[in-house]
């Protein structure tokens, strides 16, 4: 069986209610964090978890929705590992080395502090980071951690990632339009998380800046589409934009529907969906 609680269901625009856009994924003893958006440690503490029992940290891409929160996902790993301390696994598309790098440098004062304070925290904190862009992703563990590309220009490059587990397997796509590399990844999966927005809620609303957001970003039909093209069971709805009040998304579902005929899952922060056994 493998678990996916959704942490955040918000996008860029801040909502009193919904988390920036984060995933969690758990199989077995193994916990995986795809993004990390706003309010993602709250959440990830909400479902149980703290961000020292992470196995990795999974970067779709480097919007600033879904990767605000990650200094603070490295800082608390860091200062709430109270054994030896072993190295955050960040993995995600190549920039990923670079964005990690600029995050440590920010936080240089407060890792200053910390080891000046501390006589038990002597070295800054520890991290691989492993740039993918296709394949399998090198990890010990029971879960294997596939990526393919996908296809969210002009932001570029752009991950989904694959968690097989026994004889399940669930897709994570992030942002995206419909594309290859993610029906690649889909093929054989039971579960899929996608995000999608309204289009046609969005292409009516008069400010272009909103309206822009349409091109690099699958539509509720288009992530229905993609689910059904590659035989998923379960459909997870994310990245709400516009979001609806809680417990308000049957529209959605309905949308959904009429595109895709298996189960259609969607809701609040910490809707919490098992696929398989
Ligand atoms: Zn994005
Ligand atoms: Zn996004």
């Amino acid at each position: 069986m493998i678990a996916i609680t959704l942490l955040g269901t918000g996008t860029p625009i801040p909502d009193p209610n919904r988390a920036g856009p984060a995933t969690l994924i758990q199989a077995g003893e193994e916990n995986y964090l795809v993004d990390a958006g706003r309010g993602v440690l709250m959440r990830l503490a909400a479902a149980g978890c703290g961000a020292n029992m992470l196995d990795a940290v999974l970067i779709t891409h480097l919007h600033s929705d879904h990767i605000t929160d990650l200094n603070d996902v490295i800082t608390s790993a860091w200062v709430t590992t109270f054994s030896e301390q072993k190295p955050l696994q960040i993995v995600g598309p190549p920039g990923i080395k670079e964005a990690v790098d600029r995050l440590l440098h920010f936080l240089s004062s407060d890792i200053g502090y910390r080891i000046a304070h501390h006589a038990d925290l002597n070295d800054p904190p520890a991290v691989n980071v492993i740039e993918i862009e296709s394949g399998v992703v090198e990890f010990e563990g029971d879960v294997k951690i596939s990526t393919e590309p996908t296809d969210h220009r002009p932001v570029d490059p752009t991950i989904a990632f694959r968690f097989d587990y026994q004889n399940d397997a669930v897709v994570v796509a992030g942002d995206t339009i419909p594309c290859a590399g993610l029906d690649k990844l889909c093929t054989g999966a039971q579960g899929l998380v996608h995000t999608a927005i309204r289009k046609d809620v969005i292409e009516n609303i008069p400010i272009q800046r909103l309206q822009d957001v349409c091109d690099y970003h699958s539509s509720v039909e288009e992530a229905s589409q993609t689910a059904e093209r590659a035989e998923i069971n379960t459909l997870v709805l994310t990245h709400y934009v516009p979001a609806f009040p809680s417990g308000q998304g049957d529209e959605w579902k309905e949308i959904a529907s009429q595109h895709f005929s298996g189960e259609i899952e969607l809701g609040d922060d910490l809707h919490r969906v098992e696929i398989g056994e």
